[in-house]
């Protein structure tokens, strides 16, 4: 992307149908997110979501932002993506060692 530091565009979360390797998120920014949308689609536009294409992984737009690149930089720092997602928590999956699942308490 070429836009100036401190555009505010669009931070937004794609959801992976199924995981591809250890990832089932990808976060970026666009400042034309229908745009990007549709790049993406295409495969174009996230060498990840190209892989994740090819991999016959389908995926969806689960959640947007309004904010700059910084903004981006700090969700993807901060990482949780799985967390921030709306997908995820309608679709429980198979605990992963990073989210475990809760402790089911015996009865007596
Ligand atoms: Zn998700």
């Amino acid at each position: 992307m070429t836009a100036p530091a401190g555009t505010v565009g669009t931070v937004y979360l794609i959801h992976f149908d199924r995981p591809y390797g250890h990832a089932r998120h990808y976060l970026g920014w666009a400042t034309n997110l229908d745009a990007r949308l549709t790049e993406h689609a295409a495969g174009r536009g996230a060498r990840l979501l190209a892989v994740v294409r090819d991999a016959g992984i389908g995926w969806q737009l689960a959640r947007t932002w309004p904010g700059t690149r910084t903004r981006e930089r700090q969700l993807k720092t901060q990482g949780g993506a799985a967390r921030r997602c709306p997908l995820c928590g309608v679709h429980p999956r198979v605990p992963s060692p990073s989210r475990p699942a809760p402790e089911v308490p015996s009865c007596p």
